[in-house]
């Protein structure tokens, strides 16, 4: 029994559960990405997921595709529905990197909920931040390249809006469980994954028996 409970302890902290934190512009996607390659889990981001549903044109997309035009959060039923079919799937693969969510305190909870639904925990919450001023030229840059609905001067103020009064506070939450990782984003990208991948190898290396560091 007591082989058994550790070997199931063993499969599951092999599962790569972490997740991205920070305000629109301070990286979350570039670094999401790069991270998943790094560690081998799934990149599930949740702006990409619901942006990918609003194209489909559906009631529920042309709902979506409000809120993100205008910068305002997308309902939280409709956002744990469209997320948590992919997180359930990657959790029974290599595991995930969450970016984009959770993003308010009840979806933070609806978060833990399912990751106690799994038997798994966080391992971290990587928080990326930089100075607002950063933060909005880069995303006015974005726009001239990407053409992103949201990328507007007006609506990029909003979305700053909406992180500092909602999105903000998951960070004394994360700060409180003891898993929150705070990184200096006002970097160029390669120093800022060079950081998270060193605050990181050794709690992924603690509870994996992949090497630190292993290969994107
Ligand atoms: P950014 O972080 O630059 O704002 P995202 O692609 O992460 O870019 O998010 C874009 C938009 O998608 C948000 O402004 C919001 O409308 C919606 N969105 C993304 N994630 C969530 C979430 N967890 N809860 C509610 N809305 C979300």
């Amino acid at each position: 029994m007591q082989n058994e409970e550790n070997d199931h302890r063993h499969e599951t902290d092999r599962v790569v559960r972490l997740l991205l934190l920070a305000p629109p512009g301070a990286g979350k996607g570039t670094q999401g990405e790069r991270l998943a390659a790094w560690s081998g889990a799934e990149h599930i981001a949740a702006g990409d997921l619901l942006r990918a549903e609003a194209q489909t044109g559906s009631a529920l997309g042309r709902e979506i595709a409000a809120c993100q035009a205008s910068g305002d959060l997308v309902p939280d039923q409709i956002v744990l529905d469209v997320l948590i079919p992919a997180i359930t799937a990657a959790a029974a693969r290599a595991g995930f990197i969450l970016d984009g969510f959770p993003r308010n305190l009840s979806q933070a909870l609806a978060a833990a909920e399912l990751a106690t639904r799994l038997g798994l925990t966080l391992q971290a919450a990587v928080y990326l931040h930089a100075p607002e001023s950063v933060l909005i030229q880069r995303l006015l840059n974005r726009a001239t390249q990407d053409g992103r609905a949201d990328d507007r001067a007006d609506v990029i103020r909003h979305r700053l809006r909406v992180y500092a009064e909602t999105t903000g506070a998951l960070v004394p939450y994360y700060a409180q469980r003891g898993i929150l990782v705070t990184v200096n984003a006002d970097q160029p990208p390669d120093a800022v994954t060079a950081d998270i991948q060193a605050r990181l190898s050794g709690l992924l290396a603690a509870s994996d028996d992949r090497p630190p560091g292993s290969p994107s």
